[in-house]
């Protein structure tokens, strides 16, 4: 059986007052008897002594002749009933060869009580003393030799009754009970109370103990007085203090690193030696569609990320592969976290690559297709100014032809220069804008008026017509810049001897330019991605190979149309034509537009 440490502490006190107290009750009760011994040995001496000059006077008056140890056997029994009488003892004579002569109480007995130490005297020739229990009464038995003139006559014996010293021995014995009993008592409940007092720090300690043992750690314990208890719980509150810091502190770099951790944007996995994973962030659900995976099995359709795991295992030091995964182009990177002290555990870093891979694409497309659109004009330029220089042309209209395209070409040059200059600074965000108060309508008839002629060539017809419409605030050659690149599109997809349609309109505060061709017309999936930089439905669907293009047109209209806080819109059907419309708003004119007069007269 398991005693707890305070029974244990009151059965100890118990133990040790019974110890106490036994010992208290032992010398009480030897010191009581050896008073009482002490004062009977005295009393019987001087019993011995009265006794012995009571015989010798008794004798001497008798004026016998017979010797004295005669004398003493004859009047043996006369003697010891006397001697009886006056020390009220029981009282025996012995003759000198050790024979009982007389017994005052008892005269018929032969039977010697005090033979032991009768015989002891006789060897002595001293009194002896000693004490028995005779039906649980103490009696103390004596002899002694009867010395007269110098001779030992015989001896004389005592039986005494000390019932006195068991008397007070008893009641004595009554008191140490009660004494002792109550003693216990006190005992008891005195350990009782202090141990509860002793004990609740120890209990609160305890408690508390559990309560961090749950996790909570934001408790003190109360101990106002200053003693070891007071030590111990100062100590322990000052523990729980630093474990509630150091829990605070790992808490809020758990945190952190969980921030850390969410902000990258990669899927990460820590993965250690059995496989279970430490951390993972968000990214590992949208990639792989697991959430919160315990071990690296999680992953059952990825066999990638469990190979990756097998072979950093196995010991290699870096592993990094692409994958395909849901449509996603996944580099995963494996590597080993040493550090000293702990066990090996595994890193894999899952990097979205689509976009970049997206990119990388778009740009081979763009340099290819750059290459060619300086490659086209530049050849047929070179080819001119050959023809001209080597074959010595004299043909005025061949001259005025082969110089009109060099033009042209040259031209397209530049616009294309222009086209991946203007991309370039829209990225760096310099693109400048001067804005200035101005006509649309006028802005739009020069544009039409200027691509008639580029439209005639294919048999073309642009159509304007408009509403009156209020000045705006716009930056002139970018607004041009803007409606140049969507005719030039319209014209670039129409066949011969079709219509363009461009219409300009005032609608809820708006104005409105929409440029209608009836072409090839855009998918709806193209019609979300014309806007970006770069890109080119298909590198030969443009009607007229000559015509190629780069991609950034309509980037480049997106971007200054937003830049006027305005948006574009696309309307089209395949096989139907296209219908591209750019709103743009009238709110903010300046209210002293000089430069826009400036404008309207150019
Ligand atoms: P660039 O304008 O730089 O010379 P581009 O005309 O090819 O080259 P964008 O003007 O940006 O480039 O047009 C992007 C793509 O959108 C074109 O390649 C073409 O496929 C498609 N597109 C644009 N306008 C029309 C249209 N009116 N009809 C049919 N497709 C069009
Ligand atoms: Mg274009």
């Amino acid at each position: 059986m398991q005693l707890s440490y305070r029974i244990r502490m009151i059965l100890y006190n118990i133990l040790l007052f019974a110890f106490a107290f036994l010992i208290v009750v032992f010398c009480v009760f030897q010191g009581t008897s050896y008073f009482f011994i002490n004062q009977t040995k005295d009393v019987l001496l001087k019993a011995t002594q009265d006794s012995t000059l009571f015989i010798s006077q008794e004798l001497k008056n008798l004026h016998s002749s017979e010797s004295l140890d005669n004398q003493f056997i004859a009047n043996s029994l006369y003697l010891s009933k006397n001697i009886s009488e006056n020390e009220s003892h029981r009282v025996l004579l012995f003759d000198t060869e050790g024979n009982q002569i007389a017994d005052s109480v008892e005269e018929t007995s032969i039977y010697n009580i005090l033979a032991t130490e009768l015989t002891l005297s006789m060897t002595e020739n001293a009194p002896v003393f000693t004490l028995k229990s005779i039906n649980d009464t103490s009696t103390a038995y004596f002899t002694s030799p009867v010395v007269i003139d110098n001779t030992v006559i015989g001896y004389i014996g005592f039986t005494y009754s000390m019932y006195e010293m068991d008397a007070f021995l008893h009641v004595a014995s009554i008191f140490f009970a009660i004494g002792g009993l109550i003693g216990l008592l006190f005992l008891v409940i005195v350990t009782l109370s202090f141990s509860r007092h002793f004990f609740q720090p120890i209990k609160d300690l305890t408690k508390i103990s559990k309560e961090i043992n749950n996790g909570n750690y934001n408790l003190t314990i109360y101990y106002k007085h200053v003693d070891e208890i007071g030590d111990l719980t100062h100590a322990f509150n000052g523990m729980v203090t630093n474990i509630n810091s150091v829990i605070l502190q790992l808490e809020s770099e758990r945190k952190r690193l969980a921030g850390v951790l969410a902000s990258i944007d990669d899927g990460l996995l820590a993965i250690d030696k059995n496989g279970n994973i430490i951390t993972s962030n968000s990214y590992i659900k949208t990639y792989f569609n697991v959430s919160n995976p315990k071990t690296i099995y999680d992953f059952q359709h990825q066999s990638f990320l469990r190979d990756i795991f097998d072979s950093l295992k196995n010991g290699k030091d870096h592993i990094s592969e692409e994958i395909d995964c849901n449509d996603r182009n996944l580099l995963l990177i494996g590597s080993p976290i040493r550090e000293k002290g702990f066990e090996e555990n595994y890193m894999i870093i899952i990097r979205n690559m689509t976009a970049a891979r997206h990119i990388q694409e778009e740009q081979r497309k763009f340099i290819s297709s750059v290459s060619h659109e300086l490659r086209t004009p530049l050849t047929t330029i070179i080819g001119y100014t050959d023809m001209l220089t080597r074959r010595q042309v004299v043909d005025q209209e061949i001259i005025t032809r082969s110089l009109n395209t060099i033009n042209r070409e040259g031209h397209r040059l530049l616009r294309l220069v222009d086209n991946l200059l203007n991309v370039n600074k829209f990225d760096r965000a310099e693109f400048d804008f001067k804005k200035t108060n101005l006509n649309i309508v006028l802005l739009l008839s020069e544009v039409v008026e200027q691509m008639q002629i580029k439209a005639s060539q294919s048999d073309i017809e642009i159509n304007y017509v408009s509403d009156e419409l209020p000045e705006i605030l716009g930056d002139y050659d970018r607004l041009q810049q803007v409606f140049i690149n969507i005719i030039h599109n319209a014209i670039k997809y129409s066949n011969s001897g079709e219509i363009i349609d461009v219409i300009s309109a005032i609608e809820d505060n708006h104005i409105v330019v929409s440029i209608r061709d009836y072409g090839p017309g855009i998918s709806e999936i193209e019609q979300k991605r014309i806007f970006n930089a770069f890109y080119r439905v298909e590198e030969d669907r443009s009607r007229n190979s000559d015509e190629g293009g780069s991609g950034l047109g309509l980037y480049i209209v997106k971007q200054i149309v937003e830049k006027h806080d305005g948006k574009i819109d696309i309307v089209s059907q395949v096989g139907e034509g296209t219908n591209i419309i750019v709103t743009l708003p009238i709110l903010s004119v300046l209210i002293y537009g000089g430069e826009s007069d400036e404008k309207r007269n150019k």
